[in-house]
């Protein structure tokens, strides 16, 4: 596929929590300008995955981690989203106290690659994500869930990410919200934003990525083109056939 040299390599990652092996060997490379797709049943250890890529809040026990060539396993995590690796989080993660736009420039000011115009680059990000202008200056816990998904998305759109690890966007939204979220994950990625989304929920894993990793019991257990891996037997014994206990 690319001959550009990947943005993201992960080579054998693992983190445990006592006995628990929740990533146990996970290797994944992610090009630029690509969107890849992560999936598994809940516990799989999709989320521990972002954790440890990202050092937020912890890092992998072992493995090695690449960023544009650089090593990244000991890095701190402020310098990692500098480098341009910066996610968002499957629960909300707003600063409750703060307004909207607040909350985006802190994303604009912890990864900053240089000062640059802050206001400038929050109020664009806003734009970017469509968040209503009447509710930037208002306190964040009167928004909705979909606006709160919105302004998690500035807030890492405004650290200016060259690849963007998003863990299950999706979650508590409605289907007409699904949808504009999956407009939104092709924009970013339009403006040549490389994008790791994990979705619990294939749909719309299914609709924007171009790569999909299925992760059971922290292993990889396909990994390809996404027609072909959701086709796997091993994948849709231990992801589709729990879908109807989930
Ligand atoms: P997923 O995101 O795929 O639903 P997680 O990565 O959150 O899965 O969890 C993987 C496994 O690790 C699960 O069994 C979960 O209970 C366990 N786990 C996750 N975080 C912790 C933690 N901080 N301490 C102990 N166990 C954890
Ligand atoms: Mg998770």
């Amino acid at each position: 596929m690319s001959t550009l040299a990947p943005l993201l390599v992960a080579e054998n990652v693992c983190k445990s929590f006592g006995s628990l092996r929740a990533v146990a060997g996970v290797s994944l490379e992610v090009h630029p300008g690509q969107i890849y797709g992560v999936a598994g049943p809940n516990g799989s250890g999709k989320s521990t995955l972002f954790n440890a890529l990202t050092a937020i809040p912890y890092r992998a026990d072992s493995g090695r981690i690449l960023f544009d060539s650089r090593p990244i396993e000991r890095m701190p995590a402020h310098r990692i989203c500098q480098l341009g690796l910066v996610r968002t989080f499957q629960k909300d993660a707003e600063f409750e106290r703060l307004t909207a736009r607040q909350n985006v420039r802190v994303g604009a000011v912890f990864g900053g690659r240089e000062r640059g115009d802050l206001d400038a680059r929050v109020g664009a990000a806003l734009e970017f994500v469509g968040f209503d202008p009447a509710r930037a200056d208002r306190p964040v816990r009167e928004l909705s869930v979909f606006n709160k998904k919105q302004l998690m998305i500035a807030s890492a759109l405004a650290a200016r990410p060259r690849l963007l690890m998003m863990d299950e966007p999706a979650s508590g939204l409605t289907k007409p919200e699904v949808d504009e979220l999956a407009g939104l994950v092709r924009r970013i990625n339009a403006t040549g934003v490389a994008v790791l989304l994990i979705e619990h929920v294939l749909p719309l894993l299914l609709s924007v990525s171009q790569r999909l990793m299925v992760l059971n019991y922290g292993q990889t257990l396909a990994e390809g083109e996404p027609q072909e891996v959701i086709k796997n037997p091993a994948v849709v014994e231990a992801y589709l056939g729990k879908r109807g206990q989930a």
